[in-house]
């Protein structure tokens, strides 16, 4: 059953309903899934930032800076922060909240904690869908702010146009424990806090990495930006924009959203596979299946081989 009412209040950009509807997505409720793909066609136009780095290096004061900035051009905005390594909304993340909370009363802007609420695993798939319900309801841009450089954090990232990469002075072994993941996800480098001590050396090692990995034509710039006190937030940002527009002119944006598309649609794919599975491959399906073909020897590979082979021709592959 359709909730128009529900659809309706999105379509205003009316927070509670927004509210409503991440909350469906984070608590595994279907019925927000046929909400977003009714108003699919409102999608597509919001740009999304993903603002990623290990915690407490300012992402969040970070991406208040650059709000602020969007507000001030009378854009709208969405922020998405999500913690990996939460298993509740809250906690941590409150602190952070209560920080933002300047712009958070601001008509054009609407935030948001996620955590894994103890359920391992589906915190991308509920981040996309927040950032569809943000981009149907016609935010300009979403920013979405990832602690940690971990798998899940990168699975995150998928989703995002541009990502800024944070860090801050000193990380230079972090840098290096990480880098294979980050040196690739990262389309702008912050070095966060370089009021302090070492940010140069930190941006110097940042730099040389980035010259051992350049490929492509575009060469992530690596920025020293002190967002406590202000300080290279505008540039920040121009950056974003340029990368933006990089993207734009030389069709990556349409490249990258068509990958991001296919991450996408295969953790749809593999969520509904996996609930068929779990059904066809019930304890009590196995048992039987043991007994009466395996005379109770239980080979899980043979077995495993089986069920694919039968699977192959149930789906005619
Ligand atoms: P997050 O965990 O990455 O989101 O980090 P936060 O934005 O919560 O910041 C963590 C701490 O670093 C807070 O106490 C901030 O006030 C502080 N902080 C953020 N940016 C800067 C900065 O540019 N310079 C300094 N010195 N501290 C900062």
């Amino acid at each position: 059953m359709r909730d128009i009412d529900l659809e309706n209040l999105l379509l205003k950009k009316d927070k509670k309903a927004i509210a409503k509807a991440i909350t469906m997505a984070e608590n595994g409720d279907e019925k927000v899934y046929e909400i977003i793909k009714n108003l699919y066609n409102k999608a597509g136009k919001a740009y999304v930032i993903g603002i990623t780095g290990p915690p407490g290096v300012g992402k969040s004061t970070l991406t208040n800076e650059i709000a602020k900035f969007l507000l001030k051009d009378n854009y709208s905005v969405g922020i998405l922060a999500v913690d990996p390594t939460s298993f509740f909304s809250g906690g941590a993340i409150l602190g952070d909240r209560v920080r933002m909370s300047d712009i958070a009363l601001n008509k054009n802007v609407y935030m948001r904690s996620m955590g894994t609420r103890g359920k391992l695993g589906g915190l991308a798939k509920t981040t996309r869908a927040a950032i569809h319900i943000l981009d149907i309801v016609g935010m300009d841009y979403i920013i979405v702010e990832t602690s940690g450089v971990g798998q899940s954090e990168i699975d995150i990232v998928k989703a995002s146009d541009t990502n800024v990469m944070v860090l801050s002075p000193g990380m230079g072994d972090d840098i290096q424990a990480i880098k294979s993941g980050i040196m690739e996800i990262g389309d702008i480098f912050v070095v966060n806090k370089s009021d302090r001590e070492g940010a140069d050396k930190t941006a110097a090692e940042i730099n040389f990495m980035l010259d051992l990995n350049d490929k492509s034509d575009w060469r992530p710039p690596v920025l020293e930006v002190s967002a406590l006190y202000g300080k290279g937030c505008s540039t920040l940002l121009s950056k974003i924009k340029e990368h933006r527009y990089y993207l734009e002119k030389t069709g990556g944006l349409k490249e990258r959203r068509l990958k991001n598309l296919r991450w996408e649609i295969l953790e749809i794919v593999i969520d509904n596979f996996m609930k068929v599975l779990n059904e066809k491959i019930s304890q009590e399906n196995i048992t039987e299946l043991i007994n009466a073909e395996y005379a109770g020897l239980a080979n899980p590979y043979m077995i495993a081989e089986d069920i694919y082979k039968n699977l192959k021709e149930d789906f005619k592959w």
